[in-house]
């Protein structure tokens, strides 16, 4: 089973890309906490869990995360027990998490894949942070210049996928999956039953 890190520029689609790739039933989503004010649109336990500081140094200290970040002034970090648990059930585990943390997961897990999604243009990311309404226009400007920053480290991951059409990512990033699965060090368990059999 997969660990698969989608990470990109705020706005670039993420959430939208992510939401199909659930459709498929091989994929769970981990969902993070954050100590990021709850959105309009959001749900706790659904978008992410919300916590204070407090709560957030506190899972910290207890080890209870995987990695974490701070994003433009607020944390953000992957709970480990539900990783752990969905690998164990067979799951490919979707963790949609920004560039710092990806590549502390990339360093404890080699094997994790990493998904650096686009916008088409700089120009589209900016209008489509515009349209979705959740910010401010100083928080967008701020996360644009992070975006800039993110980009600089596009090596850094496996794959580039273009979030223009959404079907089309979504199709290329199932197509990386299923390919990363087809690898000889991921295949033991049917070269042994071959074997067997
Ligand atoms: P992220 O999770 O990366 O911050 P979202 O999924 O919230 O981004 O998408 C940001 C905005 O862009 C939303 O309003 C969403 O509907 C829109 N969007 C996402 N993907 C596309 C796309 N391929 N084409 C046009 N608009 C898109
Ligand atoms: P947003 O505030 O738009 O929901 O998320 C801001 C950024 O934080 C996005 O790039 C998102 O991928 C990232 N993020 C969400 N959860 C996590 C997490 O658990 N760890 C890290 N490192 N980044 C996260």
């Amino acid at each position: 089973m997969l660990k698969i890190v989608i990470s990109g520029p705020s706005g670039c689609g993420k959430g939208t890309v992510v939401k199909e790739l659930l459709k498929y039933s091989n994929y769970k989503l981990s969902i993070s906490v954050t100590t990021r004010q709850k959105r309009s649109t959001e749900e706790e336990g659904v978008h992410y869990f919300f916590k204070t500081q407090e709560e957030f140094d506190s899972m910290i200290a207890g080890d209870e995360l995987l990695e974490y970040a701070n994003f433009c002034g607020n944390f953000y970090g992957t709970p480990k027990d539900y990783v752990d648990k969905t690998i164990k059930d067979g799951f490919d585990i979707i963790l949609e998490i920004e560039v710092e943390g990806a590549l502390k997961i990339k360093d404890k897990f080699p094997e994790a894949i990493l998904i650096f999604l686009i916008p088409p243009t700089f120009t589209e990311l900016h209008s489509r942070l515009v349209g979705r309404q959740t910010e401010s226009e100083d928080v967008i400007n701020y996360r644009l210049s992070r975006a800039r920053e993110e980009l600089a480290l596009y090596k850094k991951y496996d794959y580039i996928v273009i979030n223009d059409d959404i079907s089309e990512a979504v199709r290329q990033i199932n197509a990386i999956v299923e390919s990363e699965k087809l690898r000889s060090h991921n295949r033991k368990d049917i070269i042994d039953f071959m074997l067997n059999n």
